[in-house]
């Protein structure tokens, strides 16, 4: 098993907690396991004990922020063509082009 390299994606707002980080998984070389690519998202997870206490009492009580449980990250146009780069090497070698 190897992977290429990683593909760093900074959010548009430049937020730490909003990086994108491309991987893709090759286990061509094991057999009946194909090629994967993995999206690793950073998660806030800075919060003091008693922060992340008052977070699981929130949640308990079916507390929702505005965007529900889901961050974003916003991909700067510029880094379009090297997103465009990892889906196409994904496809090639997931399709063994
Ligand atoms: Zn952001």
């Amino acid at each position: 098993m190897n992977f290429s390299k990683d593909e760093l994606f900074i959010c548009n707002c430049s937020s730490e907690d909003h990086q994108l980080i491309f991987r893709i998984w090759d286990f061509s070389k094991d057999e009946n396991v194909d090629v994967e690519l993995s999206v690793s998202v950073c998660l806030n997870d800075n919060c003091s004990f008693l922060m992340r206490i008052w977070n699981s009492i929130k949640y308990i009580f079916g507390h929702r922020c505005n965007y529900g449980h889901f961050q974003s990250a916003d991909i700067k146009l510029e880094d379009l063509p090297r997103l465009r780069a990892v889906l196409d090497e994904f496809e090639r070698k997931r399709l063994r082009v």
